[in-house]
């Protein structure tokens, strides 16, 4: 598979138009900054990461991709969003990170190139944004190694989702931004466990996350209706 056949370039513009306020902790991405904390720790309880090698799938501008460089032996983070991996590096310098590294790179192809070479693979808040989400779990299970862990987030098809993560996200509280997220393209967690076992991904861990609106914080739940984490392990 080329580098471009799994995407929607439609969504890779909405992440690059907005690519300067990645870092800036009050902008769209404020989300992902609030529930940084959350997912590290919980990626540490099943993996504690010092000594290996990651891959970040989606990685965006590197938020989480940075917060796990500071723990692991290193961590490289692809995109294909050409200005937010530009955001990502830059960024990386003025952390001072020497650890992380970038790369333009569909995970399709680089699962041809490093297959079986990571110890973690994530990909966050990714997967609603393309058109065939099994390919992506196909290929982040051809990227680590027997026995390694993979790490999806990812949001339900649910009436409560669209409640929440539409309407209430994107149109009540804003905020995200209004078309951040097409419900078509969310992912019942079924779905993404029949891509998991046929990719020969063992679920270990699967959590709901909730937000409360007036706290502003997240947490983590038994309730994987809206917004799920799912931690697997290859067979
Ligand atoms: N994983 C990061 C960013 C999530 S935002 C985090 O959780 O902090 C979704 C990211 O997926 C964006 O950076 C977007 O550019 C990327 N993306 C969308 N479609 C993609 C594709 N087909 N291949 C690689 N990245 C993609």
């Amino acid at each position: 598979m080329t580098d471009f056949n799994n995407v929607d370039p439609s969504e890779l513009s909405k992440f690059s138009d907005l690519a300067h306020r990645w870092w800036d902790k009050e902008s769209e991405f404020k989300p992902l900054h609030d529930m940084n904390p959350l997912r590290l720790s919980w990626i540490e309880e099943c993996t504690p990461l010092a000594g290996l090698k990651v891959l970040d799938v989606g990685c965006g501008g590197g938020i989480l991709a940075e917060a796990m460089a500071a723990k692991a032996s290193s961590v490289k983070g692809i995109d294909l969003a050409t200005k937010s991996l530009k955001v990502a590096q830059l960024h990386a310098l003025e952390s001072g990170l020497k650890n992380v590294s970038y790369e333009e790179v569909s995970v399709e192809s680089l699962a041809q190139r490093e297959g079986g070479q990571y110890d973690v693979v994530t990909c966050m808040e990714m997967l609603e944004h393309v058109p065939d989400f099994a390919s992506v779990v196909k290929s982040c299970s051809q990227l680590v190694k027997p026995g390694g862990h993979v790490y999806f987030s990812t949001i339900n098809r649910s009436p409560k989702s669209f409640l929440f993560a539409i309407l209430g996200a994107e149109y009540i509280l804003n905020i995200l931004p209004k078309g951040t997220h097409e419900y078509a393209k969310f992912i019942k967690p079924s779905e993404l466990a029949r891509a998991q076992r046929e990719s020969g991904l063992q679920e270990i861990d699967i959590k709901g996350m909730g937000y409360n609106p007036l706290t502003k914080r997240f947490s983590l739940n038994q309730d994987v209706s809206v917004n799920y984490w799912v931690a697997t392990q290859k067979i």
